[in-house]
């Protein structure tokens, strides 16, 4: 019979959802992923998880528990670093761990560790893999051989997302970093720029519908998941002045910050951020500070967690939406 693995939509999900699909099919599994998040599933992660997480980990435990009855194993990777020099929050280390702790009755869990700096020879040669092997049932070949057909779906999908959003034919891909031009790639009259981890930004509910409402608006909402992300890390290195953050999500977002204030190709700039969050607590004064030395390029920040409300986000959104406008027709 075939195995059911869940995968709680949650997280890192939203950025590798190619390779996680790709890696359990490639092994034989059928994959069960949870249903977009709404308030159950938040009120059960909120049951579970300790009040000072974020709210994407709590949601992700919310996630966890509606399939952890449903399947015959959970997939939680261990991210621990993508690049090189780089690292991703260490909250992603440890939650395989922490939903053991916290999910009673929790089927078998694949916490299958992504660490660049641990080369797949070796992966496959640990005992985090002779559990995952056994667990799904197959041998290490057969695994390595399905990291690999992973790897390629992952690439493939990045290539796909970036030409959607930024053809070569741009205005900024054909200038590079060198004499941008502010030639507009887009359509409408307002772009606005908006920075935050896809596992926010995708999620509907966990963003209070930001995206959606600025479409409402009128607003064609652009993010840093738009640009390939060797371009943002160039535009990262640019501010020489100090020290590189070690949070490879941090230097997707400042990357882009720092490209959409000196291309000015977007209007203005919001920034949602998870309350309790640390790195986005450094991140975010970085992008603050450099917003502040260009005025022109105006920037909310928006905090959520799980009390606040849509209502206190629309109302601060449109005040913000119509300060970038009266600002551009003065211009
Ligand atoms: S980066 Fe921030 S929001 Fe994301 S998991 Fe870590 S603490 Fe939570």
């Amino acid at each position: 019979m075939t195995m059911r693995v869940g995968v709680p939509r949650g997280l890192l999900y939203h950025e590798y959802a190619p390779a996680i699909h790709t890696f359990l099919e490639s092994c034989g599994a059928e994959t069960v992923v949870s249903p977009q998040t709404n308030r159950e599933i938040l009120e059960k992660g909120l049951a579970l998880c300790v009040d000072d997480a974020c709210l994407p980990v709590k949601a992700f435990f919310g996630h966890a528990a509606v399939l952890s009855d449903q399947v015959d194993a959970l997939f939680v990777a261990r991210f621990v670093s993508v690049e090189r020099g780089a690292y991703i929050c260490p909250k992603f280390m440890g939650l395989p761990d922490m939903i053991r702790a916290r999910l009673q009755n929790a089927p078998p869990i694949i916490d299958m560790c992504v660490d660049i700096r641990q080369g797949l020879g070796s992966y496959v040669s640990s005992l985090p893999c002779s559990d995952t092997c056994k667990i799904l049932g197959v041998a290490p070949r057969r695994l390595s051989w399905a990291v690999g057909a992973a790897l390629m779906a992952q690439r493939k999908e990045d290539r796909r997302r970036v030409k959607r959003f930024a053809p070569s034919g741009s205005a900024v891909a054909r200038t590079g970093l060198g004499g941008y031009t502010r030639e507009s790639i887009y359509e409408t009259s307002l772009t606005i720029g908006v920075l935050g981890h896809a596992y926010n930004l995708d999620d509907a509910y966990l963003s209070l519908g930001l995206i959606s409402k600025l479409e409402k608006m009128g607003v064609k909402a652009v993010t840093a998941e738009d640009y390939a992300y060797d371009n943002l890390r160039r535009w990262e290195r640019r501010g020489a002045d100090r020290k590189q953050v070690f949070w490879t999500a941090g230097r997707k977002l400042i990357g882009a910050a720092r490209r959409w204030r000196e291309t000015g190709e977007v209007d203005g700039m919001v920034h949602l951020t998870s309350f309790g969050c640390g790195p986005e607590s450094f991140v975010a004064e970085v992008i603050a500070r450099d917003a502040a030395r260009h005025p022109a390029m105006p920037l909310i920040i928006l905090n959520v967690d799980e009390h606040s409300g849509e209502a206190g986000m629309a109302t601060r959104l449109e005040a913000f939406v119509d300060t970038v406008r009266m600002g551009k027709s003065k211009r």
